[in-house]
Order: structure tokens, then C-alpha cells, then sequence
């Protein structure tokens, strides 16, 4: 197997230095990029396995660059940055992150995060393998564009359906309403939020029939979460 190719956007010389020392003593490739610009560049044209990005750059907000790379790309990004507030966390969440590391931060905690991440991504690779999604009575054949409860074929919308993939890909976390939104409508407006309502309502209408059997989860304020069953 490939070593794994890391994308280190850190502006910090000192920072990008432990960071790139500790990934070539411990069997991982790496480059670098100084600024949001050129780290958008070099996760597409080389495609890494993993993007440890600063949120403060020198040219952009690196929320931005993960707007940006998340418009053709779910390449696992992991946050590091010097600023601890909520907000920014949510906002770097929001955006499409995978984690976050705050500044400043050990070696061994760097390399956990590494391996949480690798891990997740193998088990994803499993999963989209597979081309039928099985969730209680709920299966999702991706190939046929169809979703399925029991043995009967749930008349979905275009959005129902993206909206149910994506809960489903990410079955068991919370996936925020502006996650959604930008996924499904690359905005977030409020015109936005209230559409995910609307059709998030017709969505569970279709789907939980049986009033015992909850698949989604609304967080109120948050967002919403497919159960696992
Ligand atoms: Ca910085």
C-alpha cells in the first residue's frame, strides 16, 4: 500500500516544519502549501489522501478553501488552528471538516488524529463499495437511483433521494443544516434552510410510515442524523 500523501497549508514556517518533520518520521508523504490559493490548487491537481489545513492564511479565510474544496471533493480535511472559539469550530464544521486540532498541539495528538481519520476513510472505501445501503428495513441501491423500505419502492423526489444518500453516507453523525444545504443547493441562504425543511418533511413522511421506527433525528438548531437501526 502507498504511503499516504498529506497537504499541509500552513503559513507558519515554524508550525509547517514540526508538522512536516513529524509526517516523514513516521511514514507519511507530504507537501505544502503557504496559502489558500495554492492549497486549492494542490489538492486538485495531486489529489492527496488527507488536507491539514490553518484556518488563518494570509490570503483567505481557510473556511473559504474548505467551501472550495468541498464543491468537487470529500477528501478527509483536518483543521488546525491557533483559534479555540466555538464558532469557528462550528464554522469549519459546517463547511465540510472532518475534525479539529487546536494550536498548540503535541506530535502524538497530530498522529491520532491521522490514524482516526485513515481509518474512517478505509471503512468509507468498504462502504461505497457496496452499492446497496442497508439500514433496518431501508436499503438504497445507489446504481438504480432507488430507495426501498421493506419491499416497496419510496416515491422520492430528486432532493428526498440526494437527501436520504446523504444521511445515509453519513449514518450515525450529525450532519449540519448548512452541510445539507451546500450539498444539496451549493448555498446556504435562509430561502435555503427553509427548502431542506420542507423537503426534509416530505422525506420522513415517505419514510417512517411506521410510527415506531425513526430513522432520522432532528438536532434543533443543528441539524439531522439517520439512526442506525
Ligand atoms: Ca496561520
Amino acid at each position: 500500500m502507498n504511503k499516504p500523501l498529506i497537504l499541509v497549508v500552513e503559513d507558519d514556517g515554524t508550525v509547517r516544519n514540526l508538522i512536516t518533520t513529524t509526517l516523514k518520521s513516521n511514514e507519511y508523504r507530504f507537501l505544502t502549501a503557504f496559502n489558500g490559493e495554492s492549497a486549492i490548487a494542490a489538492a486538485s491537481t495531486r489529489q492527496p489522501d488527507i488536507v491539514l489545513l490553518d484556518l488563518g492564511l494570509p490570503d483567505m479565510d481557510g473556511v473559504e478553501v474548505i467551501r472550495r474544496i468541498r464543491s468537487w471533493s470529500q477528501m478527509p480535511i483536518i483543521v488546525i488552528s491557533a483559534r479555540s472559539e466555538d464558532a469557528d469550530k462550528i464554522a469549519a464544521l459546517d463547511a465540510g471538516a472532518d475534525d479539529y486540532l487546536t494550536k498548540p498541539f503535541s506530535v502524538a495528538e497530530l498522529l491520532a488524529r491521522l490514524r482516526v481519520t485513515q481509518r474512517r476513510l478505509a471503512a468509507q472505501e468498504g462502504k461505497s463499495g457496496e452499492a446497496i445501503f442497508r439500514n433496518g428495513n431501508l436499503s438504497i441501491d445507489y446504481g438504480a437511483g432507488c430507495a426501498y423500505l421493506g419491499g416497496d419502492q419510496l416515491k422520492l423526489t430528486p432532493t428526498e433521494f440526494k437527501l436520504l444518500c446523504l444521511l445515509a453516507k453519513d449514518a450515525g453523525k450529525v450532519l449540519t443544516h448548512t452541510y445539507l444545504t451546500e450539498k444539496i443547493w451549493g448555498s446556504s441562504w435562509e430561502s435555503d434552510m427553509a427548502s431542506l425543511r420542507v423537503h426534509m418533511a416530505t422525506l420522513r413522511r415517505k419514510l417512517e410510515k411506521d410510527p415506531d421506527t425513526q430513522y432520522i433525528q432532528t438536532h434543533i438548531g443543528i441539524g439531522y442524523r439517520m439512526l442506525k437501526i
